[in-house]
């Protein structure tokens, strides 16, 4: 598959693939609610990927506790993986993050994150997809 290409696809085609959790957020830049989304507080190894195209965007190395309700990464795998736009709805500006492949609406981005970015990247769950690292999984299949 050429990494390159970009994902397009009418709404109708998204709504029949998408949840209408997944579709609320990554295509009308919805918000899940705080503490509500599946992947808050997973600390497995493994990659999350965009539950949309599935492009990979974050690994479980740059996660950490926000403590804000969403999960939470100081950087995505690669700067190329997403890509920023300047959201002034909500009376706020805020950085919103999307997906650089398909263009689904992932999150957004603050400046108050650990080192060493600085950055900390508050992501909807519904956005993610979370591939657990094989190593992780035996593990559990083993306890
Ligand atoms: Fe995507």
């Amino acid at each position: 598959m050429d990494d390159k290409k970009k994902v397009e696809k009418s709404e109708e085609e998204w709504k029949k693939i998408l949840t209408p959790e997944q579709y609320r957020v990554l295509r009308k830049k919805g918000t899940e609610t705080p503490w509500s989304g599946e992947y808050v507080d997973t600390k497995e190894k493994g990659v999350y990927k965009c539950a949309a195209c599935g492009a990979e965007i974050f690994s479980s190395e740059t996660k950490f506790d926000a403590h804000c309700g969403w999960p939470s990464f100081y950087a995505p795998i690669d700067k190329d993986k997403v890509e920023l736009k300047l959201d002034t709805s909500l009376f706020m500006e805020r950085t919103e993050v999307l997906c650089a492949k398909c263009g689904g609406h992932l999150g957004h981005v603050f400046d108050d994150g650990p080192q060493p970015t600085g950055e900390r990247f508050c992501i909807n769950s519904a956005s993610l997809d979370f591939e657990k690292e094989k190593a992780d999984r035996e593990k559990e299949k083993r306890e």
